[in-house]
């Protein structure tokens, strides 16, 4: 399935010449995941923000977020996996950009939750990009490669996360959605991980993010997405605290707010 997803981005050869500068944004989406990235007039959404019965930040904060970002078409939304803190606004953001391709690891292909939400979207089955197991492609000039770990129906939802890594030389960035270390284990030896940006597992609990996983990365930054007073207490101190002994740069959407990177000169420099 090489090139599987420049398919998707076929879009991006005619935004070559695309005035706004390539940019990787974190939105403060409370306690949840939503980072939007953007290179040659190709834009992909990786995660789309909580939604429960009360709120829903698709409508209240990403939506919003992206038209005051000048986001005219969505490429490409990849649901890391089906937890709700994650694909939560998913359904406002469809509404908005109807042609975006949705794709999601196959391993999901019979996720309840998952089938359920997208009913409510409006979307079937069918229409949904279902990932193998690797899958390597372009998006403008940046190479992206996802893994999808397979999952058994035992197993939690959070250990079939997929693995997602931009790179343009330095310029690099990996997520890992809510996989804990097994799965950074699974995936260290599949390849080159390193990244200057760290989206950090599970917004920052000690159940991602190990030791062996930093050293994989070697990341200058790391971005950690958690709601303020979070009641599940992330991000963990561990991990702050191996991540500060690492000497790299913690940003936090709880206190900073939507974090972005600006790619200048090959590389990502933090606004
Ligand atoms: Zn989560």
């Amino acid at each position: 399935m090489v090139g599987g997803l420049a398919c998707i981005a076929a879009g991006s050869i005619a935004g070559l010449f695309w005035p706004n500068p390539t940019r990787l944004t974190f939105l403060n989406v409370g306690q949840g995941d939503c980072a939007v990235f953007q290179t040659h007039g190709s834009t992909i959404i990786i995660d789309t923000g909580p939604a429960d019965a009360r709120s829903d930040a698709g409508s209240k904060i990403v939506v919003p977020k992206l038209r005051e970002m000048g986001i005219s078409g969505i490429d490409l939304i990849l649901l890391s996996h089906p937890d709700m803190d994650h694909i939560g606004g998913t359904g406002a953001i469809l509404h908005e950009y109807p042609s975006a391709t949705l794709a999601v690891s196959s391993f999901f292909r019979h996720n309840h939750q998952l089938l359920e939400q997208l009913a409510k979207w409006g979307r079937r089955a069918e229409d949904v990009k279902w990932l193998g197991s690797e899958l390597r492609g372009k998006i403008g000039e940046f190479n992206i490669r996802v893994e999808c770990p397979p999952i058994t129906e035992n197993e939690e939802t959070n250990d079939g996360s997929m693995i997602v890594r931009i790179a343009d030389g330095e310029g690099s960035a990996v997520f890992t959605g809510d996989a804990p270390t097994k799965v950074e284990e699974e995936v260290e030896p599949l390849g080159d991980w390193h990244a200057e940006i760290m989206k950090a597992g599970h917004h920052g609990s000690h159940t991602a993010t190990s030791q062996s996983w930093i050293e994989s990365v070697r990341p200058e930054f790391a971005v950690i997405s958690c709601g303020r007073n979070n009641r599940y207490g992330h991000p963990h101190k561990e991990v702050i605290d191996r991540l500060m002994e690492d000497k790299v740069q913690i940003c936090r959407t709880d206190r900073e707010g939507d974090i972005v990177f600006t790619f200048k000169n090959g590389r990502f420099v933090r606004d």
